[in-house]
């Protein structure tokens, strides 16, 4: 039996721009192969509606593989027990796969998937997706090495593909991994030529206000590039969408400087989703652990507290807090600076631990991204010891974002007969609604509590030098390349938040 180059997708689904693919096909006799791990669909942070989701990608890329001639294998069970059984039915001559840096589980599951491939003599090529570097000595450079790798050629699929015709498992019900199927699962469409819809509308029309656009839960939806379940699942690589963002700029900027702007703003966004993953790969306790050590005695509630309860079903008393989080659980996406304030209200306000408030995040989010998410979160509850502490005011958020509350009126409509000027704070006025929660937490003495804690660590370890080997192996360093076009040094976004 001639051996096989056995292709291993994992959050890469799609035939474009994939290196594992190209590389495998280029050697011999391939099998696509999908492993369905049920132990990973039972981690607190996946869910129904991202399985769903799943289901419906590998739906096309199946269609995709077949038309080059070797359709896609799913076998349900341990990667290293389905690499086993397919190595006793053929031999296998290597083992292609981007680099993935996933959650805690994915690091410890590759890592004995190394080890099996040791023992029994097989290559394991693992290429690189994005511009995140496996074993980074030093940030020094990154970002202009990130510019590289996204100014590198789209790889372009192959004309054929050839193998051995082998069954494919059923994908298991979500109820049989006993995922909550209550969920509502997203109506952002799989595949794609949903996800090549979705980069066009943004990058000709939706995106031309999203610098003044993406702040607001109400034009957000719109003016976003919505692609970030794309990017997550791998349907649409992050050099694709650069290098279209890059050739749009240039048809626009003598034309329309104001959609050029919002597409700079864009672009930078697409540095900072490397960026971020970075910082998972560099340290993968991200997930887990307080990042700086000052704050690893923090005694924050877990899920038990009955603050966790109101903050995940939208029940907090405060319209705009709820309205996101009403929003978010039914449609699994919310702009960046609602995400932000939800977590900072829980963080802060709410006195919540991130690493239970993360996971009910984790699991609505259709673009759940562990890089991102776990930097972001820790982010946004003062646990990195080097970024600005920025607690959001639920109160004055609403004000900006929502001023006549449509948006709090649609997902709260509890209040939907309060007036305008009572939306933001209804329990100060005679109109309060019986069916609606008072405020669970006095705004102004909890968030008071929390700044005077937080302030307070923080001064204990100004000297530490944690922090600088914190702000030494994470901080970003300013780069003049993070534009599409011109590369001149970049004029600071008004809605830019730190990095770190
Ligand atoms: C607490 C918190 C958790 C988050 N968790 C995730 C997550 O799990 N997955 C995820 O993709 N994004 C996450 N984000 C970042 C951001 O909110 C989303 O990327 C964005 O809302 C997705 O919508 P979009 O594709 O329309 O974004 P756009 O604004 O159109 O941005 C385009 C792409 O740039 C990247 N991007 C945008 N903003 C950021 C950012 N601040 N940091 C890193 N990359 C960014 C994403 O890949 C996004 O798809 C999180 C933000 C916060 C505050």
């Amino acid at each position: 039996m001639t051996p096989v180059h056995i292709i291993w997708f994992k959050r890469d689904l799609s035939i474009h721009d994939n290196a594992a693919l190209s590389q495998a096909a280029r050697s011999g006799p391939v099998v696509p192969l999908y492993i369905m791990e049920p132990d990973l669909w039972a981690q607190p942070d996946v869910s129904y509606r991202q399985y769903d989701f799943l289901y419906h990608s590998l739906r096309d890329l199946n269609v995709e593989l077949s038309r080059l001639g070797a359709p896609l294998v799913v076998r349900v069970g341990d990667a290293i027990t389905v690499l086993e059984a397919l190595r006793q039915a053929h031999p296998i001559a290597a083992l292609y796969s981007h680099q993935e840096t996933w959650n805690m589980w994915t690091y410890a599951r590759d890592k004995r998937v190394l080890d099996w491939c040791k023992h029994h003599n097989i290559t394991w090529h693992e290429p690189v997706r994005n511009g995140v570097v496996r074993r980074l000595k030093s940030r020094d450079g990154w970002a202009r090495s990130w510019h590289t790798t996204m100014s590198a050629p789209v790889i372009a699929p192959p004309h054929t593909l050839s193998g051995p015709t082998l069954p494919s498992d059923k994908m298991p019900k979500a109820t049989v991994l006993e995922l909550d199927t209550t969920q509502p699962t997203t109506h952002q469409i799989a595949g794609r030529h949903a996800a090549q819809d979705t980069l066009n509308s943004f990058l000709t029309q939706r995106g031309r206000q999203y610098r003044y656009e993406m702040s607001s839960p109400r034009t957000a939806d719109h003016s976003c590039s919505r692609l970030s379940a794309y990017l997550a699942f791998g349907t649409l690589s992050i050099r694709q969408v650069a290098q279209a963002t890059t050739q749009a700029r240039r048809h626009i900027r003598d034309i329309d400087p104001q959609h050029a702007k919002s597409i700079d703003s864009f672009y930078s966004r697409l540095h900072w989703h490397c960026h971020f993953i970075q910082k998972l790969e560099d340290q993968p306790n991200i997930e887990t652990t307080n990042l700086h050590p000052a704050f690893r005695g923090l005694d924050r509630h877990g899920p038990e507290h009955p603050h966790f309860t109101a903050w995940a079903t939208g029940r907090t008393g405060y319209p705009f807090i709820d309205a996101c989080m009403r929003y978010l659980n039914e449609t699994g996406w919310l702009n960046f600076r609602m995400r932000a304030m939800l977590v900072s209200f829980a963080s802060y306000h709410l006195w919540l631990d991130w690493r239970a408030t993360s996971h009910h995040l984790a699991r609505q989010f259709l673009d759940y991204e562990p890089g991102i998410h776990y930097s972001q979160v820790q982010m946004q509850s003062g646990t990195t010891g080097i970024n600005t502490i920025r607690i959001y005011n639920p109160i004055k958020q609403s004000q900006d974002q929502d001023p006549k509350g449509q948006f709090i009126r649609k997902w709260v409509p509890e209040l939907a007969q309060v007036r305008d000027e009572h939306i933001h704070e209804p329990w100060l006025y005679p109109d309060f609604p019986d069916g609606y929660v008072l405020p669970i937490v006095d705004e102004k003495q909890a968030r008071k509590f929390a700044a005077d804690t937080i302030h307070h660590l923080k001064k204990s370890y100004q000297n530490d030098p944690s922090t600088r080997s914190i702000l030494i192996r994470h901080a970003s360093r300013n780069s003049p390349d993070r534009r599409p076009a011109k590369p001149k040094k970049q004029k600071s976004d008004p809605r830019q938040l730190d990095l770190f």
